[in-house]
Formats: C-alpha cells, sequence, structure tokens
C-alpha cells in the first residue's frame, strides 16, 4: 500500500480508528501518524497502536454485542463497525473442562474454544480488525501470507466484504486448509516455499502494488489487536476476573503477547483486580525457536526451517519471539514445546475427556500443558485456562492413522457380541 493509500491518510474520516492516537514504535518509542504502516522510520521496530481510552464500565461491554465488538471501545475500529459486513467472530465458549484437569492431576482448569469461531479458528478475530483498518484507509485488495488459518478468516472476510481478496499459501498446506479458503475466493495462490518464503514475497508485493492490505504484514498494528479480545473475553467471562495461569500456543507470537497486553488493559481500566498472573507458551519440537531460546536463556531468537505437523504454527522467523520472552519470563510463565507424537496424543486426550475436537495446534497446546505439569513448570493447584485455537476437521490427517473403528463387522447381533463392546 505504497502510495495510493498513503495519500489517503490525510483524508482518513473522524474516528476511522476509535480511540487509537497513534502508531507507537516498540522498540524506542517514536510515534508515527495512524496509516498504512508497520515498521518505525527511525529503528524499523514494530509498531503498536497507541490509545487514549475513554472510560468503560463492565455494564457497557455487557450491554454489547456477543461478538469482538463489544470490546470496540478498547480496538482501532470506529464507533460504527457493526455496520460493516463482517464474520462477527468471538465471544467464544470458556468451558470448564473436569475432566481433561482430573486426568493431567489439575485443580481448576478451563478451555477457550475458538475452534467455534466462523472460520474455525482464531485467526477471525485478528482478520475483523485488519478489514475494518483496510477498508478506512482505503485499500482494494485485502490479501495475506498464511499458514492456512489466516487464509481461511481473509477469504471468508474478504467475500462478506465484497472486496478483492488474495491469499498466499505453502503449496504443501493441508488439503482440508486450501479447501476452506479456495471455497470463498478464485485467487487463492499456493506458492511452491515455506511460509517465511510466503511471507518475504507478501512483503515484496506490498512494497510494488498500491492499495493492497495485507492483513499481517503492513496493517499488521491493526490486526494484532484482535487479539486482544482473547483475552478480554476470558476475563470476563471468568467474572472479571484474570486467571492465575495461561497457555497459548506460539508461531509469530502475536497472539500470547497480546494476551497479555490485554489482561494488563483492563487492570488499568479498572475492569478487574490487579493480580499477579503467569503466562505459558506452546511451540511443536519441530518449530520451537521460542521455546529452544526461552530454555537456553538466548539473548534472541535463532530462526529455524519449520518441520512438524502442527502447521498453523510453522513460523521459522517469529516476528514477535522475542516479546514472548519478555512476557514469560516477565510473569514467571515458561515456553515449551512437544513432539509430533506428543501433539497427536493431545488432540485425542482432549476430544476423549472434554468432546473437543482440536487441530494440531490445540494438540500442541494441551500437549504443552501435561508436559508444563509433569515437570512442575505450572502449579496444578491455581486456576489454569488453556487456549484452542482452532478446530480439528482443518487436519483430520494428523490423527486419521491414531484413530479408527474398534471392528468392522457383519450386519448380526452375534457379529457384534463378538467384539466384546456389549
Ligand atoms: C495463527 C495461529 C496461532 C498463533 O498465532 P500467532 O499470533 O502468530 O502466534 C495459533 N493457533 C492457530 C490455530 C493459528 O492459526
Ligand atoms: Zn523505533
Amino acid at each position: 500500500m505504497s502510495t495510493a493509500v498513503a495519500e489517503k491518510k490525510t483524508t482518513l474520516r473522524d474516528g476511522a480508528f476509535g480511540h487509537a492516537t497513534a502508531l507507537s514504535c516498540r522498540e524506542c518509542g517514536h510515534q508515527t501518524a495512524l496509516g498504512p504502516f508497520y515498521a518505525c522510520p527511525e529503528c524499523f521496530g514494530p509498531l503498536e497502536i497507541a490509545y487514549d481510552f475513554p472510560q468503560v464500565t463492565r455494564e457497557e461491554i455487557e450491554a454489547g454485542p456477543r461478538n469482538i465488538w463489544r470490546y470496540k471501545a478498547l480496538l482501532p475500529v470506529p464507533s460504527d463497525i457493526e455496520s460493516s459486513p463482517n464474520t462477527e467472530p468471538g465471544f467464544t465458549r470458556l468451558l470448564p473442562a473436569a475432566n481433561l484437569a482430573r486426568e493431567l492431576g489439575l485443580t481448576r482448569l478451563w478451555v477457550k474454544d475458538d475452534s467455534t469461531n466462523p472460520t474455525n479458528s482464531f485467526k477471525d478475530r485478528v482478520v475483523a480488525c485488519a478489514l475494518s483498518a483496510a477498508r478506512e484507509l482505503g485499500a482494494t485488495v485485502f490479501a495475506c501470507p498464511s499458514t492456512g488459518n489466516l487464509a481461511n478468516a481473509v477469504a471468508a472476510a474478504g467475500a462478506r466484504a465484497g472486496m478483492k481478496t488474495v491469499v498466499f499459501i505453502p503449496s504443501n498446506l493441508e488439503q482440508p486448509k486450501q479447501v476452506n479458503s479456495a471455497v470463498f475466493t478464485e485467487q487463492l495462490v499456493a506458492v511452491d516455499g515455506t511460509y517465511d518464503d510466503v511471507n518475504k514475497l507478501a512483503q515484496e508485493i506490498a512494497a510494488e502494488e498500491d492499495g493492497w492490505a495485507f492483513v499481517n504484514v503492513n496493517v499488521r498494528p491493526y490486526y494484532a489487536e484482535g487479539s486482544k479480545t482473547l483475552g478480554y473475553e476470558i476475563a470476563e467471562q471468568l467474572g472479571w476476573r484474570l486467571p492465575d495461569q495461561v497457555v497459548i500456543p506460539v508461531a509469530s507470537g502475536s497472539q500470547l503477547t497480546k494476551v497479555d497486553k490485554a489482561f494488563r488493559e483492563l487492570i488499568t481500566l479498572g475492569l478487574v483486580e490487579d493480580k499477579p498472573y503467569k503466562v505459558y507458551g506452546a511451540q511443536a519440537a519441530g518449530c520451537s525457536p521460542v521455546s529452544t531460546a526461552f530454555k537456553t536463556d538466548a539473548p534472541a531468537i535463532r530462526p529455524v526451517k519449520p518441520d512438524t505437523i502442527a502447521k498453523s504454527l510453522a513460523i521459522g522467523n517469529p516476528a514477535d519471539g522475542i516479546y514472548v520472552l519478555d512476557v514469560c519470563h516477565r510473569t514467571g510463565g515458561a515456553v515449551e514445546d512437544v513432539t509430533d507424537d506428543e501433539v497427536r496424543a493431545a488432540i485425542v486426550l482432549l476430544a476423549r475427556t472434554e468432546g473437543i475436537f482440536t487441530e494440531t495446534a490445540g494438540g500442541t497446546t494441551v500437549g504443552v500443558l501435561k508436559k508444563l505439569v509433569e515437570t512442575r513448570q505450572l502449579d496444578p493447584e491455581l486456576e489454569t485456562v488453556v487456549i484452542n485455537t482452532g478446530h480439528g476437521l482443518k487436519t483430520l490427517d494428523a490423527v486419521a492413522g491414531s484413530v479408527g473403528p474398534a471392528a468392522t463387522i457383519a450386519p448380526t447381533y452375534d457379529a457384534f457380541v463378538a467384539t466384546g463392546l456389549a
């Protein structure tokens, strides 16, 4: 969105970004005017949204719609956001998980189940915020590089918005995720390369072409804020209080840092009581640059080439990895990783204890929760929330080989009795 959209910056309508006031550099604090920018002009650090929040009450939020727009006063979106077509994600269930808790030896456990969002992953939240920014900035094309779920969410939201939508994915992506994008848009581009290659290509297109809003590239600051709604919802659904511990999957690391940001904002705004909480990050061993850095106390993230069934988390060079380390250190949490076999086992465990079918990202998160308990990095007596970010139907192949019929029988009573299942 180099020139055309940047020029429109001067014609931004009043309140286009709600109570957001500027883009602020995470590294040096330099402030930039709101616009299609994502890197600090002074130091190239990542830009974040700065706000001047109004006084918001619990009652005002509770009176809002049963989707992320109930928190619109805390997001970079206009006050009339509900009037533009979007997928209306959020306000997903926070389920008590007593069976899984018993299995893992925990006292109080909740699953925040984001698999029930409109395109069955948490990505609908971030995309809804990015779509608003794309509109307000006058973008003509809605686009993304994606590990799969983001492409699904962008393609669906773009269709509802009636915008030209182009999504880029690695060509080795799970077939269900390809179909889940292609059904919404004719402009699905499969790239022979890793996600990191696809991301680089998107940056190049964003720099060359006018009017393209790449949700997680040049409108990333707006996009990323959508993840805060996970944190707001967890607190609201617990009766306006924070959990003691929360376990979150890490791909780029954005979601984890934004859930922490949401908790801190709620404290600052007086919407929840100030209390300590610990944030834990979950990665797959086949793509664990952040977990490795945490365990070795490295000062920086060393990029890796991903090799894991948890494709939605397979970002080898995570943009917010370093900030994940900050959050986990500051709150007293940790970052852990599990093998693909542990991911598969955890998918089946969650399904059989709680009736929730998660994708490989959720298998990673539940697997890490189990490992954190076993290694005593997480306190089993404290209240814990684990986030399920996507639906198992998108990664059927991951467990197709480990579950199946107990028996295949003739349609007779005797044959059934012979199975021993009677
Ligand atoms: C994208 C994604 C994540 C993590 O996202 P980041 O904010 O990039 O860390 C987690 N789970 C699922 C299912 C995803 O699609
Ligand atoms: Zn800077």
